[in-house]
């Protein structure tokens, strides 16, 4: 089914959640090990993010260093197809432009409408680890806008070569990303919502938010949305701080605040559980709130760490 219809079929806000493929040479379990405890809550569909190939420097037999490519976490779309076979609900793969050309997106979206997917949630990506900004592939999308056509071209039935005879459209439901404290290289809010509003007009149905710790922030995302004419559902992602780590990374990494109420709450934790605790008693508070404020789904980053959204969840839903 697709997410805009779980959306308009649901009366209560609901709960779904994103993984990560796990790291290349690793079982398929683990992906089972961390969705089995959260099925209880009965998401109506599990996002599966895409990662692009990352750049190292290997040493040769001769002492210089070769550039090689790799794929740190392959496996997208199978992780997809298991999701569905297994768990019976719907499956939601992240599509990006990043290292790829069209022709290579369309084949990609091809093996999704054969494997059964409505759904996917269309992104640019981010630069190669290495590179200072992010770098289209020649015959690819330089901004997920790109991408969206592409995707809708072939809802229509069109297809990349003119030879395609008997083309089945595809009929897919696309999600696209928005920022409630802003994509970090747009010049200001007001941009990156013109931006997104462009992302509606080609077609996105349903918008999933980078992860906010201050949920005014997200009321405040959800009015602009509203007056720049946006007015497709907006999902609130979600992320429970689960390691000391964490509050230096998530707002350098993902280009977001942390409000003063948490990070005085932060400021006093020693250690790893004492964090974590206050990831989960945050998460409760800011979950409790956009279900009073009738958000339409709550969606959990997991990031391979299902415990506290377990925790969190099991407070809501
Ligand atoms: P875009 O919508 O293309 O926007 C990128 C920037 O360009 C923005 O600043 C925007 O304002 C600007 N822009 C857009 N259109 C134009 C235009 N026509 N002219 C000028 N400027 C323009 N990354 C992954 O690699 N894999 C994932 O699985 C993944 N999952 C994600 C899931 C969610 C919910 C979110 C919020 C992000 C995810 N990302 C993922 C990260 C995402 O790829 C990055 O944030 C990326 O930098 C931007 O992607 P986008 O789709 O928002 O890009």
């Amino acid at each position: 089914m697709k997410v805009i219809d779980h959306i308009k079929n649901s009366t209560d806000t609901r709960f779904s959640f994103e993984i990560l493929p796990p790291l290349k040479g690793m079982s398929i379990q683990s992906i089972y090990d961390g969705i089995d405890p959260l099925m209880e809550f009965k998401p109506p569909f599990i996002n599966v993010t895409y990662h692009r190939e990352e750049h190292v420097y290997k040493e040769r037999n001769d002492g210089l260093l070769q550039k090689v490519s790799v794929r740190k976490r392959p496996g997208t779309v199978g992780i997809c197809a298991a999701i569905m076979n297994k768990y019976h609900v719907d499956a939601v793969p992240h599509i990006i432009c990043g290292g790829f050309n069209k022709e290579e997106t369309e084949n990609a979206l091809i093996d999704l409408q054969f494997l059964g997917i409505e759904n996917i949630l269309a992104l640019r990506g981010d630069p190669i680890k290495n590179e200072t900004h992010f770098i289209a592939n020649k015959a690819g999308h330089k901004y997920a806008v790109n991408l969206i056509d592409q995707v809708v071209e072939m809802n229509n039935g069109n297809f990349l070569h003119e030879e395609t005879g008997n083309s089945a459209a595809t009929d897919f439901c696309i999600g696209a990303a928005g920022y409630p404290e802003k994509h970090f290289e747009s010049m200001n809010l007001k941009t990156d919502l013109k931006h997104l509003k462009e992302k509606i007009d080609a077609g996105a149905e349903f918008i999933v938010t980078q992860m906010f710790f201050d949920n005014q922030k997200y009321f405040d995302f959800v009015k602009s949305c509203r007056e720049t004419g946006i007015n497709v559902p907006i999902i609130p992602g979600l992320k429970p701080i689960t390691t000391l780590k964490h509050i230096s990374f998530l707002p350098k990494f993902f280009h977001i605040d942390f409000p003063e109420e948490l990070s005085n709450e932060l400021e006093k934790c020693t250690s790893n559980a004492e964090a974590k605790e206050v990831g989960i008693e945050w998460g409760i508070k800011q979950s409790k709130e956009l279900v009073d404020y009738g958000a339409p789904l709550l969606h959990y980053y997991t990031m391979g760490k299902g415990a506290s959204v377990k925790k969190i969840a099991s407070e809501i839903f």
